[in-house]
């Protein structure tokens, strides 16, 4: 993860100048990753309340928990360092969390936005994936094995966290699973199921935007408009064709 220029930090780590700035650039980024982990604290039980999905919910609620106790190794990693700790804007995350909000405004509680929140939760999780992975790198070539330390435990929560998203996520593509629905049928499904429904095919994302039209019209005449769109969507040879795959 560490993006020096080779040949700079080559010269750089037996120079005493490069050090202090090596060193610098390390608190740098721990500025930034307290800024952007309180951001994310702010936002987590904003984006666990818009899920749909039992799972995800709860997923983003233990995210929250071990969130909070990764500012406390960010607090610690200051203390070992002799610095008070400091938060510096995180941009990154900032705009992250942005696009989230965008999407939790744009969209309907629903599968959809479940997939939308699980894509902006995963982007979170790189960035930081990324993030700890530097300052871990950093600690270590400065000689602060311990704080290096510090870190593998937050990067380990975050690779989890990531790779849990994915198993989620990994619902929303069942091209088996892909059919039309009404919504009794779909009061008894999982999210797996519905997900697949309205994100795998083009022909699901016509049927949901179809029913989303008919929700918000409100009435038993769009409603009925609608089933006939989702009944079309379901006979559409880009659905047959997806089915194949
Ligand atoms: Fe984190
Ligand atoms: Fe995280």
């Amino acid at each position: 993860m560490l993006s020096l220029p080779g040949d700079t930090f080559r010269e750089g780590v037996n120079h005493m100048a490069a050090r202090e700035s090596l060193d610098d650039l390390l608190r740098q980024e721990l500025r930034d990753l307290l800024d952007g982990e309180t951001q994310i604290t702010k936002a987590l039980p904003r984006m666990a309340k818009a899920a749909e999905s039992g799972p995800l919910r709860s997923a983003m609620e233990q995210h929250l928990r071990e969130t909070e106790g990764q500012i406390e190794r960010l607090n610690e990693a200051f203390e070992l360092l002799d610095e008070s700790p400091r938060r510096k804007t995180c941009h990154g995350i900032k705009g992250l969390i942005d696009e989230a909000k965008e999407m939790m405004s744009e969209l309907n509680r629903g599968s959809v936005l479940d997939a939308a929140l699980i894509a902006s939760a995963q982007k979170v999780e790189h960035y930081e994936i990324a993030a700890y992975g530097t300052v871990r790198t950093y600690a270590t070539m400065l000689g602060h094995r311990n704080v290096a330390t510090l870190f593998e435990a937050t990067l380990r929560e975050e690779k989890a966290t990531d790779q849990k998203l994915t198993g989620i996520a990994e619902g929303l593509v069942n091209p088996d699973a892909v059919e039309g629905e009404t919504s009794e049928e779909s009061d008894r499904e999982g999210l797996q199921v519905r997900v697949a429904r309205t994100v795998g095919t083009a022909a699901g994302r016509a049927a949901a935007l179809a029913r989303q039209a008919a929700n918000s019209i409100g009435g038993r005449g769009s409603r009925k408009q609608a089933s006939g769109a989702s009944r079309k969507a379901r006979k559409s040879p880009s659905r047959r064709a997806s089915r194949k795959k």
